[in-house]
């Protein structure tokens, strides 16, 4: 079988040099084309050398659409408006796209998600790492066998973070809500500042901390009177996002067009 060919979109960010090492160390994978913002400045540079992959001969350009000419599949950790655009872009030409940008709103979702019904296989996920992924049933768990506990997402990333609270906070709280068959965006307090008044029963709570270069700190606590519980995940390093996205790619190349989380990768829909 022929290698599939990757784009990566964003390729002088984080996660865009995690997704070029990703990539060259995947069999069955090469890396085809990778690009920036016309501003950004990796244009120009190797996208190997720049990712500490060695040479790989694709240097980074700025003209998405010419990226994604002969590609198979787009990685795209980038930014909501960017991957909006991209996938209008990677739809019409039937790609797999994989996307790990976080902060879209339900508009950019909706977007995209138009976008991928014509003919896309698109997987968009908060968190693609699998502890992560597994993190989120035992809270779902959690919450359902526990209904009278108070709930609390904290988080902790670095200090270059854009958007809060994070996707992955945000996807531990749905998975709380749907434990508890409620709604999360009527149920969460995400900010507390001020006279505050006493906590809501049955809310879900977010806390936010930013610094340093905290790849990425969860934790779900579970508060009754006489103890808690605390589920955790700590992102050591963000080669794991980036194996998950691999993984997310070669597992839409053999899928039908639709629109598909990390859960379905997995295999954990039930
Ligand atoms: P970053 O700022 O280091 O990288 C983003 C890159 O996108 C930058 O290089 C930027 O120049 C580029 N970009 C901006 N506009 C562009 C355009 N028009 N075309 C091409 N590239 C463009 O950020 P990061 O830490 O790599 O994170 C990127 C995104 O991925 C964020 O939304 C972050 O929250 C998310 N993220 C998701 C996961 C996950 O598992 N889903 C994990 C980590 C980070």
């Amino acid at each position: 079988m022929s290698e599939l060919r990757v784009a990566i979109a964003g390729a002088g960010g984080r996660m865009g040099g995690a997704n070029v090492r990703a990539v060259a160390a995947t069999p069955g994978l090469v890396l085809h084309s990778a690009f920036d913002r016309p501003d950004s400045p990796a244009i120009g540079r190797d996208a190997g050398e720049l990712a500490g992959a060695g040479t790989l001969n694709v240097a980074i350009g700025s003209d998405a659409g010419a990226a994604l000419a002969g590609a198979d599949i787009i990685i795209d950790f980038t930014a909501p408006t960017v991957s909006v655009m991209l996938a209008e872009l990677a739809a019409p030409r039937g790609l797999v796209h994989i996307i790990g940008t976080t902060g879209c709103s339900k508009e950019d979702d909706w977007a995209i998600q138009k976008a991928g019904s014509a003919g896309a296989r698109i997987v968009k996920a908060g968190n693609y790492s699998l502890g992560l992924n597994v993190l989120l049933g035992l809270v779902r768990q959690a919450a359902k066998s526990l209904p009278g506990y108070d709930i609390e997402v904290l988080e902790m990333h670095h200090n270059k973070k854009v958007d809060a609270p994070s996707g992955t906070a945000l996807m531990l709280g749905e998975a709380a809500a749907e434990g508890r068959q409620i709604d999360l965006a009527a149920n969460s307090v995400r900010v507390r500042d001020g006279h505050t008044g006493a906590r809501v029963a049955g809310s879900i709570g977010f806390a936010t901390l930013r610094g340093g270069g905290v790849v990425g700190e969860h934790s779900v606590i579970l508060a009754g009177d006489t103890e808690l519980i605390t589920l955790s995940h700590s992102a050591q390093d963000r080669g794991m996002f980036a194996a998950g996205a691999v993984q997310a790619a070669l597992w839409a190349a053999n899928q039908p067009p639709g629109f598909y989380s990390m859960a379905d990768v997995l295999g954990f829909t039930e």
